[in-house]
């Protein structure tokens, strides 16, 4: 006797009809959600989300299907990659066995049957197996190591609930299967095998048929709805993480780097000026589509140094805040600040360190929703004192803290004591010693700054400095909002260095690290930038 699979057994004929007569209706509302979540999002047309989609195949094989940065944390990338390979594997045994019956069976062909269906049988009960031991690692972090980061909602219960049912009553299905109709190959099917021996073997088999015929019907409604309802539940990140990885990875900016909205000296005096977003319609659908692919797994936050600081900011509360605001019916209109959805102390508390972005498993990036929407509140003029003072400071000297040139002047001649020239004295230096604001004007940075100078002619490297030419990056403007402060000083900055022919430059501050070698670029100057622990 050949080993085959014999697909809708101890079910009364015409089950396969009524079965797919039940689906109809909730692959219906599958199909409806799916429609109205691409609308909601304003995805123009499925040929422009599957461009978009094409360029990102890369990513979303390395981030979505490889689990690359999911995987990073041990026991939470174990329980994920469990479940989700566990789905798949389900998933493409259940395809099969559609291929197998309702297609290749009607054309007088079969695909499982002999070796082939044996293994099939078990490989999806090892994957099974997978699959519930990852439910139960996410049982234990949710409901007995009560994992802070983790929150315990309803419709994360349910989902819950639903794949511990399928996972469960597969099993039992298989067992009773194995009970009534046993094969000489019921071995491979070794958990429903254990199953059967351990609870149904001396059953009567009519009553275990019924019961069969219940589980069978239960396990596929609650598997149909669990699909039907994939578009509007957590569950429906499988697809939104994936679609996020594909669209927005090939797009994203260096870490650090900052969007470059417009350019100054080429902009249109008449023009209005718009600069990040108070409500969500003032976003493309591929900035909507990061919203709605968070997860709620809380890394971000776990991250953030301003939310460790117990300052009002979460990431993760501010993309979970937007995201439901994304699905609410009169959500994509409504100011975001005053509907009080968003405290302005939330936005102002980043410290734009990018954190969020590394820790983020599916590749959204929290902070550049957070700076857009800062960049509204600065365009609106919405500074407190110190911020509107530190932006005064900037165009007036320069350097943040309003300090005068004598006070750069008096520096750069304590670094000229210790034998450092500037470029006019040094032309043919091969580096320029960036020192960078907080190093030229606060006492401990300048302390920082000469042994840095010390280190770098004691090891014979040939630099010079800028002298009293060095002003500010721009970056606490940049990074406050003020995009046109920046790019005045950017500028101001790139032709200096232009004039100079500096090629390569040495800082040991992070920040002119960050601007002169990422952000500078978008006004036309690449840099050799080394930080100078690297040199
Ligand atoms: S960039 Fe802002 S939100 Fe992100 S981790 Fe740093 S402080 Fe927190
Ligand atoms: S933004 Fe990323 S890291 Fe933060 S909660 Fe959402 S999915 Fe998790």
């Amino acid at each position: 006797m050949e080993p085959i699979r014999e697909t809708y057994i101890l079910l009364p004929p015409g089950t396969d009809f009524l079965m797919y007569l039940v689906l109809v209706p909730f692959a219906l509302v599958f199909v409806f959600g799916v429609v109205y979540r691409l609308r909601r999002l304003g995805v123009r047309s499925v040929g422009e989300l599957l461009n978009s989609v094409f360029r990102g195949v890369g990513y979303m094989a390395r981030y979505g299907l490889l689990q690359r940065k999911v995987v990073s944390e041990h026991l939470a990338g174990v329980m994920h990659l469990l479940i989700y390979t566990g789905i798949i594997a389900l998933f493409i045994g259940t395809t099969l066995v559609f291929i197998d019956h309702d297609i290749l069976r009607v054309l007088g062909l079969r695909l499982l049957r002999g070796d082939f269906y044996l293994g099939f049988e078990f490989v999806l009960d090892v994957m099974g197996v997978a699959f519930l031991l990852g439910l139960a690692l996410l049982i234990y972090r949710r409901f007995i190591r009560h994992e802070p980061r983790l929150r315990n909602r309803l419709e994360y219960s349910m989902a819950l609930a639903g794949l511990l049912f399928i996972g469960l009553s597969g099993y039992v299905l298989e067992a009773i299967r194995l009970t009534v109709e046993p094969r000489p190959w019921s071995g491979y099917s070794f958990v429903g095998k254990a199953v059967s021996t351990a609870f149904f073997v001396n059953l009567p088999t009519e009553p275990l048929t019924l019961l069969y015929r219940g589980i069978w019907w239960s396990h596929a409604v609650v598997a149909f709805a669990m699909v039907a309802v994939l578009p509007y539940s957590p569950l429906g990140h499988i697809f939104s993480t994936l679609l996020n990885i594909a669209v927005n990875a090939p797009r994203q900016l260096p870490l650090g780097k900052m969007k470059t909205p417009f350019r100054i000296d080429e902009l249109d005096p008449s023009a209005d000026i718009k600069l990040g977003f108070r409500s969500l319609a003032e976003l493309g659908w591929m900035e909507k589509l990061g919203l709605d692919a968070c997860t709620d797994c809380g890394r971000c936050e776990a991250a953030c140094p301003a939310h460790a600081a117990g300052t009002p900011l979460s990431p993760r509360d501010i993309m979970q805040k937007l995201r439901r605001q994304l699905w609410r019916s009169d959500g994509l209109d409504e100011d975001v600040f005053a509907s009080g959805l968003i405290d302005e102390e939330e936005v102002w508390a980043c410290t734009t360190c990018s954190a969020c972005i590394e820790a983020c498993p599916v590749l959204i990036r929290p902070m550049d929703y957070i700076l857009e929407m800062r960049r509204a509140l600065t365009l609106e003029g919405k500074l407190d004192k110190r911020k509107t003072a530190m932006l005064t400071n900037l165009s007036r000297y320069g350097n943040p803290y309003g300090f005068d040139q004598s006070e750069k002047q008096k520096f750069f001649e304590e670094l000229a004591e210790m034998g450092v020239q500037t470029l006019e004295e040094k032309p043919d230096a091969e580096y320029v010693y960036w020192i960078g604001c907080a190093s030229i004007y606060d006492a401990r940075g300048r302390e920082i700054a000469k042994s840095v100078a010390k280190i770098l002619l004691k090891a014979g490297v040939s630099f010079a400095v800028l002298g009293v030419e060095e002003t500010c990056t721009g970056d606490p403007a940049r990074r406050i909002g003020e995009e046109g402060r920046f790019q005045e000083l950017a500028l101001q900055n790139i032709e200096t260095l232009k004039q100079k022919s500096v090629k390569k430059i040495i800082v040991n501050c992070p920040h002119c690290f960050n601007t002169l070698k990422k952000e500078y670029r978008d006004f036309g100057l690449e840099l050799e930038v080394k930080h100078h622990s690297q040199v």
